[in-house]
């Protein structure tokens, strides 16, 4: 599975990388500035807690 970032949608909240900090890396001012990241199965579990946790609705779930 893949995770896409809507990168104008992103407000910094820093809560997906709270989650998944292998998945979501942010940059310095805490917005995440990555498209799109490519998920090992043993992490989908998290990560997807991560895509829950984004108060924007800036990532979604490729399968
Ligand atoms: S939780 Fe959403 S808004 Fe916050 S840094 Fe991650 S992608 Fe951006």
């Amino acid at each position: 599975m893949k995770v896409k970032v809507d990168v104008r949608k992103c407000q910094g909240h820093a809560l997906c990388a709270a989650k998944a900090p292998e998945i979501f890396v942010l940059n310095d001012d805490g917005y995440n500035e990555t498209p799109e990241t490519i998920v090992p199965e043993s992490m989908e579990e998290k990560a997807k807690l991560g895509v829950e946790s984004c108060p924007e609705g800036a990532i979604t779930i490729e399968e």
